[in-house]
């Protein structure tokens, strides 16, 4: 059986002071969390977030990381950093790390092999943007994202990452994959993962993100292949977050 995980990735939203309203309201609340519930929120948030979170089972996750542990890289925030706020996930290789900062498969398998060997589980983010889908390519578009940044990876290392199966054309704009296309695709990677690393595709843990919300949360958590949610928007309300991470298990 694999672990469910919710992840709310805040992206560049809340302030310190409002992190920490976040998390005394949800924490409030009664919380009927099947799986893993990871929140990553901007890097300022992470002190006062882990000194919020001590003892209590919602773990942090951060937005990005640097390869190297220290040194001349201005703005960069490292592994070491991250590890000594408590920090166990990394979300790494989001479109708009991709798109916007220009981050290669390269760069984020560099990343990648970096939080392996560093015992922080990496969230690696695939997806197709919409031209590509609707030109037909969205399989040969993630498989090569995903060979590319797998490169260099152990087999008995490959369970350890947490893939995000996140179309483009899906984050931020309110308009879901239904449920059936994110199974195609989150089983269709794990298939792939399958014939790289025999044994390792039952293991792997395979996410959906993009628009996700309390109203589509049920039926996306009932496929086969999908183990979880990376949430942008909706992890931003307490309400909603709340309802995400109580999601129904269907045991049809
Ligand atoms: C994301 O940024 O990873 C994401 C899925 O955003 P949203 O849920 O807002 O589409």
């Amino acid at each position: 059986m694999r672990q469910s995980i919710i992840a709310g990735n805040w992206k560049m939203n809340m302030t310190p002071s409002e992190a920490e309203k976040f998390i005394d309201e949800f924490l409030a609340l009664d919380l009927d969390r099947k799986g893993e519930v990871v929140i990553c929120p901007p890097f300022v948030d992470l002190y006062p977030l882990s000194k919020k979170l001590v003892d209590n089972p919602i773990k942090l996750g951060a937005q990005n990381v640097h390869t190297e542990d220290a040194g001349a890289f201005t703005g960069e925030v490292s592994v070491p950093m991250l590890k000594d706020l408590g920090v166990q996930y990394v979300i790494i290789g989001h479109s708009e790390r991709r798109e916007i900062f220009k981050e290669s498969n390269d760069f984020i398998n560099k990343k990648l092999l970096k939080l392996l060997s560093s015992n922080l589980v990496p969230i690696l983010c695939l997806g197709e943007s919409l031209e590509e889908r609707q030109a037909g390519r969205e399989f040969d578009l993630v498989k090569s994202q995903l060979l590319a940044c797998l490169k260099d990876v152990d087999s008995d290392q490959v369970s350890n990452i947490v893939i995000a199966y996140e179309p483009i054309w899906a984050i931020g704009t309110g308009k879901s994959a239904s449920s059936d296309d994110a199974e195609t695709m989150c089983k269709f990677i794990r298939t792939e993962v399958e014939k790289l690393y025999p044994g390792q595709g039952q293991k792997i843990r395979i996410l959906y993100g993009g628009s996700v919300k309390p109203a589509t949360i049920n039926e996306l958590m009932a496929k086969e292949n999908v183990d979880g949610a990376l949430v942008g928007g909706a992890s931003l309300k307490v309400e909603d977050f709340k309802e995400l991470v109580s999601y129904e298990v269907n045991h049809d």
